[in-house]
């Protein structure tokens, strides 16, 4: 092996790649996070709904291809922190049942080669890293748990407490969304929600703040603006090398480890890319599964209203449904998840739909707004594939018929609420918020990218720590699941590479 300066390159600060970081920092090792994108610094348009969701001002100018070979911007974001930065940040566990085979009206989910029981110390640990706030006790559906929420539950807003008790009156049991929120940090920024707005003001506990984690050592390096543009395997197997493109023109980066963690689009995309003589089919690729599974949650706004009564709430976002969750379909199907989506206001509205702002105004100042998912199957047709330079998404959504039986059922709950209006919208394809699956972990080298450790079977110094080693997309938003495999990985690395690998010598 030749000399390196670095004991591991991880490849990108998301969820995955932070988490990652953050545990590996204390080992002493050095580490190196190489990330394409930059720090996300504050702008005037951090609160502006028409910048963010109408002329996509944080989107990259990178083009993906759709099935029809169409071009398309992906709301997929590219910066220190990753997707994080915009995201909800409802961090959420799997249910222990996700980790079984579950019957859905659409197919039978494969199971997960380890169950709830062994991610649940790294989903503690996750949730303390990210100082999530919950209630345990609420939710029918919550996996058992060795200690409490790290901190309390983000109150309701009265309205959004005169709604759960309507919920409840009808015998649902209505829970507080587990956040990673600093609410009064974020609402300083700006009164308004934060799902799908930027964070420049610390409010979001999100991966931004574990790459913070991991530089407050000195051997962790973060490189920005630095692009991998593949990825190099010997003969035989081992990783040797990165290509990259950074602010110092083009370099090949050695290491004796590595970690992928590039987003589950971009990291199947990477592979893809880094074909070999040796490795025709792209790397990690010798069970041909390498961007198949694709997975992205079937999702859809519903907005209840009632024409005299307003909505005055800002950051609404605090409770959720799960009693439809395994069971309420037909035959006892299961359904999905319900959660508040944050408030969804008259330019949101206005720039997502094709309302009329005035009407927009009207109906935003009045709905309760309210997010529905369910789960979307593993299909080895539904893929990522490169077209010369273009990603191509060909997500299949599958478990349809589910969805919209989730979709009918909170509206009839909505209506015996007392809310004679509600409506739906399915979310936009193109925006692959909760991408997973791409190079799912699995026992069977035939069948699988990664064993359940995250490393591939194919090359033994590759590990992946994102969104795509998910075998099920479950029905929750999946960043918890992420960072917790990833601290789960990042033990694995201290304990049996880094206790008989030699640090690597320095250059
Ligand atoms: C609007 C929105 C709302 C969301 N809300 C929630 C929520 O409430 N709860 C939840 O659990 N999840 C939510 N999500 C999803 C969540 O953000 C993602 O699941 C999570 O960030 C994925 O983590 P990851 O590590 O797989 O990828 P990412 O977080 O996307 O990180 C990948 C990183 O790799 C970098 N990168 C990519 N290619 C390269 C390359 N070639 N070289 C170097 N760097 C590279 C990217 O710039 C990025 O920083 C939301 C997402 C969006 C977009």
């Amino acid at each position: 092996m030749g000399m390196s300066d670095w004991d591991i390159i991880i490849i990108g600060s998301g969820m995955g790649g932070a988490t990652l970081a953050s545990s590996l920092a204390p080992s002493g090792r050095r580490v190196l996070i190489l990330e394409r994108g930059e720090r996300l610094l504050p702008s005037a348009r951090d609160r502006d709904a028409d910048a963010i969701f109408r002329t996509g001002h944080f989107r990259s100018d990178e083009m993906w291809l759709d099935a029809n070979d169409e071009p398309f911007s992906a709301g997929n974001y590219y910066m220190v922190g990753g997707n994080s930065k915009f995201y909800g940040a409802a961090l959420i566990r799997y249910r222990a049942e996700d980790f079984s085979p579950i019957h859905h009206q659409g197919g039978t989910t494969p199971g997960w080669p380890i169950g709830y029981s062994v991610l649940e110390p790294f989903y503690a640990e996750a949730e303390a890293l990210y100082q999530v706030r919950g209630v345990s006790g609420e939710d029918p559906t919550d996996p058992p748990r060795a200690a409490d929420y790290p901190n309390p539950a983000v109150p309701d807003e009265p309205e959004i407490a005169r709604l759960r008790l309507a919920l409840k009156a009808q015998g649902l049991n209505p829970a507080s969304v587990p956040l990673g929120v600093d609410l009064e940090q974020w609402l300083a920024g700006g009164s308004t929600a934060w799902d799908g707005h930027p964070d420049t003001c610390g409010g979001k506990m999100d991966a931004e703040d574990a790459v913070d984690v991991a530089l407050a050592f000195p051997n962790v390096t973060l490189r920005t603006g630095t692009r991998v543009d593949r990825i190099i395997a010997r003969p035989d197997g081992e990783i040797a090398a990165l290509d990259v493109t950074g602010p110092n023109g083009s370099e090949r980066l050695t290491a004796p480890l590595f970690a992928l963690a590039a987003g589950a689009v971009q990291s199947a995309a990477l592979l893809l890319r880094s074909a070999s003589e040796a490795f025709p089919k792209g790397l990690a690729n010798l069970s041909d599964q390498v961007g198949r599974n694709f997975m992205n949650h079937n999702c859809s706004a519903v907005l209840a209203l009632h024409p005299f009564r307003r909505n005055q709430a800002v950051y609404q976002k605090t409770i959720m449904v799960n009693d439809f969750y395994l069971t309420g379909g037909p035959g006892g199907a299961p359904l999905g998840n319900v959660q508040m989506l944050g408030k969804i206001t008259g330019p949101i509205l206005a720039a997502t739909s094709s309302l009329p702002r005035a009407m927009a105004n009207w109906v935003a100042a009045r709905s309760f707004d309210f997010y529905a998912m369910s789960e979307d199957l593993p299909n080895p047709e539904s893929r990522v594939t490169i077209r010369g330079d273009h990603i191509r998404l060909d997500w299949k959504r599958s478990n349809w018929q589910t969805h919209l039986a989730l979709v009918a059922k909170l509206k009839s709950v909505l209506r015996r609420a007392g809310f004679p209006i509600v409506v739906s919208q399915a979310f936009d394809r193109r925006t692959p918020s909760h991408q997973c699956g791409t190079l799912r972990m699995g026992n069977d080298p035939m069948t699988s990218v990664t064993d359940p450790f995250c490393r591939s079977h194919d090359h033994r110094n590759l590990f992946v720590t994102d969104a795509s080693v998910l075998p099920t997309s479950a029905a929750v938003n999946p960043a918890l699941t992420i960072a917790a495999l990833a601290l789960r990985t990042g033990r694995h690395i201290r304990e049996s590479h880094f206790a008989t690998v030699p640090e690597a010598a320095t250059a």
